[in-house]
């Protein structure tokens, strides 16, 4: 576990509560003071979306009303086996992608649990319904969670744990490199990350026969959760699902391009159902 206390020290925490009043972490609102109080004020929590339906039943991608029932879903059927399936809880939109900011590169730990919360609730998941299987966060490079004091996925999962009671077990190692994936094609994405994962020495070896939950902040093309439960199931783990607290829509966002691993766009962009 490294993740516990992480962050700002309390006492410098106190000194900025008093120093600056507290906004919210979606639209900067203003929020009552005190280091304890919610970190998302009601009006950004009933802004957060769900994906649009219909959605794939492996993925979770908006799969757009005029595409056949039968037809492959583009984003996920170059996934490999390995990844069951994927859980999004939020649309990478306003004000989730500001959360997913907040909490990722503007020290807001504190975020994390409501973030946590919502994830839990938004997917369904009531308290101790999920205990079988073990929450593992997908790890950040040791350089960056030097830099933010923690891993953002890790407090994600610790706060779904919490609220479901299940197991978080930081069972996988993420090395240095690969950092510039956004640029990179979505193949290329893929076999960068491949080889970014690998099992802890001591953690790695609780996953074997057990089914494993990936936690993450946001799926995009999937190329890091694939390579993530790649190594899972090489490490024994009987299944591996994923469940991230929001997902970028398809061609929303530069670097997120639906194409296939043959580098061609297998169809539209969604959002713009064909109603022929
Ligand atoms: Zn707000
Ligand atoms: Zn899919």
């Amino acid at each position: 576990m490294n993740v516990a206390g992480a962050g700002i020290p309390r006492a410098v925490r106190y000194l900025l509560d008093l120093a600056l009043p507290p906004g919210c972490g979606g639209c900067g609102a203003l929020l009552p003071r005190g280091s304890r109080g919610p970190r998302i004020c009601p009006g950004c929590r009933t802004r957060l979306r769900a994906l649009p339906s219909p959605r794939c039943p492996r993925c979770h991608a908006p799969r757009g009303t005029g595409l056949p029932p039968d037809r492959p879903c583009p984003e996920c059927a170059g996934w490999p086996s390995e990844l069951t399936t994927a859980r999004c809880a939020f649309q990478l939109a306003d004000p989730a992608d500001a959360l997913v900011h907040a909490l990722k590169y503007g020290g807001w730990p504190e975020l994390a649990l409501e973030m946590g919360e919502l994830m839990a609730r938004a997917l369904g998941w009531v308290p101790e319904a999920e205990v079988s299987a073990l929450l593992v966060p997908v790890p950040t490079t040791p350089s960056r969670e030097r830099e933010r004091g923690y891993n953002q996925a890790g407090l994600l999962a610790r706060a779904v744990g919490e609220r479901t009671g299940q197991s978080v077990v930081e069972a996988l190692i993420r090395r240095e490199g690969g950092s510039t994936q956004v640029s990179l094609h979505p193949s290329e994405r893929r076999a960068n990350v491949r080889e970014a994962f690998s099992l802890g020495a001591d953690e790695g070896a609780r996953v074997r026969d057990r089914d494993v939950i990936l936690v993450d902040d946001v799926l995009t093309t999937g190329a890091t959760a694939t390579a993530a439960a790649e190594v899972l199931v090489d490490g024994g783990a009987r299944r591996v699902d994923l469940v991230t607290f929001a997902r970028a829509l398809p061609g929303r966002e530069p670097g997120t391009d639906p194409a296939g691993p043959s580098g061609v766009l297998p169809m539209p962009p969604r959002g713009r159902p064909d109603r022929t």
